[in-house]
């Protein structure tokens, strides 16, 4: 029987107490994987060293585990991760690894596995999933699916996750660079010399905007990010709503954002956004 790769990054999947709280735990997720595998299965695990609350997930690792799937000769993946930063791990594999012939599962959960919560579930969710379609999935509370457009809604329910549909997306780059890259909120009231200071350390922002897509009136704001475009700093823009997406021309508030040269994000979400303009740059 063909391997199964296993990336075990760590999560509150194979937490244990600790004295601060929740902290990665050893040899839990082995001795829950070992009876849940079908008889004659080959696995590999892959553990990261520490593993790590994904809370210190970044680029990286997401290179690493990149590394890890295209040099593997398996048949399927499964990526164990926290849920906080899972959204941005989905986003950065599924933009990076657009022509997956095998599945790449996501999982963890919200309780520790042993605790009578959901991670024993997922995990069977996910072991099922890495026998199926290819691409890049999420395998959580009874639904497997595209890890693309991840939104984590909840820090509570075991339901934590919705996905929303992506268009396709494709760069020549596979791996994340070394460049400085962050979401910024626009909020009543900020300042355009505080959007200034924060571009000036960027090479590129994913600017959460206003509904379909607006901004205030503010010319000193517009200048701002028009010399940041000037400048060669990629801004993208996308919604603070969670679904729906932006639609450029439907407001005029929102004309100084593309006259100063800030890409439409669509429906993208700030993760993906920030995956794709990440890839963008590399
Ligand atoms: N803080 C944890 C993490 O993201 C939460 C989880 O896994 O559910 O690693």
């Amino acid at each position: 029987m063909a391997e199964l790769l296993i990336i075990y990054t760590g999560g509150t999947i194979g937490m244990v107490p600790g004295p601060t709280g929740l902290q990665p735990g050893q040899g839990v997720l082995e001795a829950a994987l070992a009876p849940r595998l079908p008889a004659g299965q080959r696995v590999r695990v892959e553990r990261f060293d520490p593993l790590v609350d994904s809370a210190n997930i970044g680029p990286a690792d997401w290179n690493r585990m990149l590394d890890l799937i295209e040099a593997a000769d398996c048949t399927g993946v499964i990526v164990v991760h926290g849920t906080d930063t899972m959204a941005y791990t989905g986003a950065a594999l599924s933009s990076a690894l657009p022509d997956l012939a095998v599945p790449v599962v996501l999982c963890g959960a919200m309780v520790p596995l042993g605790q009578g919560g959901d991670a024993e579930g997922n995990l069977d969710l996910a072991l099922s999933a890495a026998q199926g379609a290819p691409g890049v999935w999420l395998a959580f509370a009874g639904k497997v699916m595209p890890a693309a457009g991840l939104v984590k809604h909840d820090s509570h329910a075991a339901d934590a996750f919705r996905s929303h549909p992506q268009g396709p997306f494709r760069t020549p780059a596979r791996r994340f660079a070394d460049r400085r890259l962050a979401v910024l909120t626009l909020t009543p009231g900020v300042s355009a010399q505080a959007i200034e200071a924060m571009l000036a350390t960027l090479d590129g922002a994913v600017l959460r905007v206003f509904g379909a897509g607006t901004m205030m009136a503010n010319p000193a704001l517009g200048a701002v990010l028009h010399a940041a475009v000037a400048r060669g700093c990629r801004l993208r823009a996308v919604s603070q709503c969670e679904a729906g997406g932006l639609e450029p021309a439907a407001y005029a508030a929102g004309a100084g954002l593309w006259a100063a040269g800030v890409e439409n994000g669509g429906t993208e979400t700030p993760e993906l956004a920030l995956a794709r303009l990440w890839l963008g740059l590399s």
